[in-house]
């Protein structure tokens, strides 16, 4: 296998998951809220969590707003209380995000409000981030004046490599030597 015989199967075989036209912007939200992964094969255990707080988000300086951060995670483990240790610590987990965000919400980065949501959910939800191995995170922006967020997890069974006939690594690097970050600092 080599890195530049890619070409557009992969690409032409995915898009054909998904719903071509959505009845309105409720039902559009309603399948990426819930949207089953295809790269991850998740199972049950499922959980689609739709909680209403406005997103925030974790920002490089953190302590302007830490106050405002602490509310936040509060505010989530108040939500998820029932759903407590609900996938066992060591499973590794497919998390799927839609952020929806209405004309009055603030333009935010995706990774610093799922930063933020990460902070809340970890050692509730589930034991710790590093169990996440596909982290899905979607932007929903509307015309209306509500703001939420959904929070879908399941199994992944990604890692089990069980659609693998031969779990070895195969490829070449020709010409790609490895980067060393020595030779840098
Ligand atoms: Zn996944």
């Amino acid at each position: 296998m080599d890195w530049e015989k890619h070409t557009d199967e992969n690409i032409k075989r995915e898009t054909t998951l998904l719903k071509k036209e959505y009845l309105d912007l409720s039902d559009k939200l309603i399948f990426f809220g819930q949207i089953s992964c295809p790269i991850c094969k998740g199972e049950f255990p499922i959980k689609t969590i739709p909680i209403r707080i406005k997103p925030i988000s974790k920002q490089a300086t953190q302590s302007k707003n830490k106050e405002l951060r602490k509310a936040f995670e509060r505010a989530i483990r108040s939500k998820i209380a029932k759903d407590r240790d609900f996938f066992n610590k060591t499973q590794d987990l497919c998390v799927s995000v839609v952020f929806v965000m209405g004309k009055e919400s603030r333009d935010k980065d995706l990774d610093n409000m799922s930063k933020a949501l990460m902070d809340a959910l970890e050692g509730n939800l589930f034991e710790n981030d590093s169990q996440i191995a596909h982290l899905n995170l979607i932007k929903f922006k509307h015309e209306e004046n509500e703001d939420y967020i959904i929070v879908n997890i399941r199994k992944s069974n990604f890692n089990k490599h069980e659609d693998v006939i031969n779990k070895k690594l195969n490829h070449t690097w020709a010409g790609r030597e490895m980067i060393l970050l020595e030779d840098f600092l």
